[in-house]
């Protein structure tokens, strides 16, 4: 009886650290903006001082506009862009959050030249970068849920770090370029096939996101990209031609 006891108090006590733990995380701290900024240095990322500087960089093609989609949407966003791989996380977590709790994902801040830091930012902010993106905070509780335990889950993989934010509520997210690809890069449906695959990086900045439309073929948007079906094929561990609309590509460089 003791026994049954002690392993119920146990399990208790593993289940309240557990969640303090996770709140914790999700709280941020000095240490987790130190590993943010430690990443955007170990990544030599530029940190874009004017407006004009980032509107250079989206033509060279080192920032990419966040569009929206049907899965999520920009709001007050007064520079829409953001490294191809923070696209790319946007694409995917969109994709998933909308299956998951049926409503758009909201983006309302990504890259934010220094000039235009806002009162409330840190010195430390990588937001000059275009590697973070903030995300509203849902108001439904399912969709609040589901992100917090993306969010988090995402963070234990240790390819991004994000920070639930009060004024306005909001999740700042961190995407660590370089981790974040290797991690998309070893996802397919096909389990086998990914450990089977070692995995290759390609280049963080040339490699960007496409979501798949009807009538859509790997070849078409090969020929659309300037790069092949093999190209595509091997970026996305895919087995076989075979592609669903709605579903997110990385497209790798020309
Ligand atoms: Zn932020």
């Amino acid at each position: 009886m003791r026994l049954v006891f002690s392993i119920f108090a146990l399990a208790a006590i593993a289940a309240i650290s557990t969640t303090e733990a996770a709140a914790q995380t999700l709280r941020g701290s000095p240490a987790s903006v130190e590993r943010i900024y430690q990443q955007a240095l170990g990544h030599d990322l530029h940190f874009y001082e004017t407006g004009a500087g980032v509107y250079r960089a989206v033509e060279r093609g080192t920032l990419v506009r966040l569009d929206g989609n049907e899965n999520y949407r920009t709001h007050n966003v007064s520079y829409p862009f953001a490294l191809p791989i923070a696209e790319v996380f946007v694409n995917r977590l969109a994709d998933q959050y909308r299956a998951a709790c049926g409503e758009q994902m909201v983006v309302t801040s990504a890259v934010r030249p220094r000039s235009f830091r806002l009162a409330n930012s840190v010195s430390r902010s990588v937001h000059p970068t275009g590697m973070a993106i903030d995300l509203r905070r849902p108001t439904d509780p399912t969709c609040l849920r589901w992100l917090r335990q993306t969010l988090l889950s995402l963070e234990r993989t240790g390819v991004i770090e994000a920070v639930e934010e009060r004024r306005p509520p909001h999740f700042h997210v961190a995407i660590f370029p370089r981790p974040y690809l290797q991690y998309v890069q070893r996802r397919t449906d096909d389990p086998v096939l990914a450990s089977a695959v070692p995995v290759e990086p390609m280049e963080v900045s040339d490699a960007t996101s496409y979501q798949v439309r009807p009538g859509d073929t790997l070849w078409s948007i090969a020929q659309r990209n300037g790069t092949t079906v093999d190209a595509i094929k091997s970026a996305n561990r895919l087995s076989n031609p075979n592609i669903q609309a709605g579903q997110t590509l990385v497209i790798p460089a020309r």
